[in-house]
């Protein structure tokens, strides 16, 4: 037992409950949707060469809710952005149903932190904007869209303009307009950084609930160590230069989630490991903390 300034005793952040351990278990019995393999990405200028991110691998299964945290410039925007074909890996590959990316596709919805939503068009509009691109036959279009905005909480304002919103619920729109295209995975780049405290809580509430009644696989960047534990399966924890990973960390908070489990013995204890982790950004300091 380490003595120190204060002292909880927690659980060990590795002890699962038969539960948890199920349910992790069951993940990793679904198909691999996506790989990330070896990937790597140094963007060169003249003065210097910055190695963005170093041999990145991991899997993630169907369904799976992964986070991405590290402390800021660590490369979580270009993973995302790299996954997204947004940008290409100076080395390795993103594989997504066993093909390599090779550039943007419908199969992967992206939400950004700023809002991205057509302020010209009314909600309903920007929900059936990917779906009407696509052929998709306007009556099939509409009424798939009214579906995903009474899924986001939102279908009473279907005929809204984006500035008639707040930002909280031109978020779910954007998460309505990126699941309307049914893509296999949803990449989020710090959504909700934008948002204030509260706000933010109740999106993290709302992600968990479309989570449940959507078959959908979903990859998220934050550096909010409490939203990762909240909304994840696992947590990939990155380190600053160069980015790569340090741990990758199976949540040990049992599902359904609420707001009560933020201050469960599991939840701190991977919080505690967390802020190890992020603070230090040193894998052995880290290591001899937890042992
Ligand atoms: P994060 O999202 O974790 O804050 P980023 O992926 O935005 O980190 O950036 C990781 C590192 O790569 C930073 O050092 C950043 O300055 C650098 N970087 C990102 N994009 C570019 C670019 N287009 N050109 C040069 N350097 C970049
Ligand atoms: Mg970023």
């Amino acid at each position: 037992m380490k003595s120190g300034a204060y002292h909880i005793d927690l659980p060990d952040y590795r002890d699962q409950s038969a539960e948890v351990a199920a349910h992790l278990a069951e993940i990793r019995s679904r198909p691999v949707v996506m790989t990330v393999g070896g990937v790597g990405r140094v963007f060169e200028s003249e003065e210097r060469s910055v190695t963005a991110l170093s041999d990145i691998t991991f899997e993630v299964h169907q369904r799976e809710f992964i986070s991405v945290i590290g402390p800021s410039g660590c490369g979580k925007s270009t993973l995302i952005r790299i996954v997204a074909g947004l940008e290409e890996p100076t080395e390795g590959a993103v594989l997504l149903g066993g093909r390599p990316v090779t550039g943007p596709g419908a199969d992967r919805g992206m939400v950004f932190q700023s809002y991205t939503l057509f302020p010209w068009l009314t909600v309903k509009k920007n929900v059936m904007f990917g779906p009407s691109m696509k052929r998709v036959p306007e009556e099939k279009a509409e009424r798939s869209a009214q579906e995903w905005l009474r899924i986001v909480g939102l279908e009473k304002f279907a005929n809204h303009y984006p500035n008639q919103l707040s930002g909280g619920m031109k978020q779910r729109v954007a998460i309505a307009r990126a699941l309307a295209n049914e893509p296999r995975i949803l990449l989020m780049d710090e959504p909700f950084g934008a948002l204030d405290a509260q706000t933010r809580a109740s999106m993290q509430s709302h992600l968990l609930r479309i989570c449940e009644s959507v078959d959908i696989t979903v990859m998220f960047i934050t550096h909010d160590l409490d939203e990762a534990i909240y909304l994840s399966d696992r947590v990939v924890v990155l380190g600053a230069n160069p980015g790569r990973v340090i741990e990758i960390i199976d949540v040990p908070v049992p599902r359904p989630r609420t707001g009560d489990h933020f201050m469960s013995g599991p939840f701190l204890a991977m919080r505690r490991r967390l802020e190890e982790l992020i603070h230090r950004c040193d894998g052995t300091d880290a290591d001899e903390a937890a042992a």
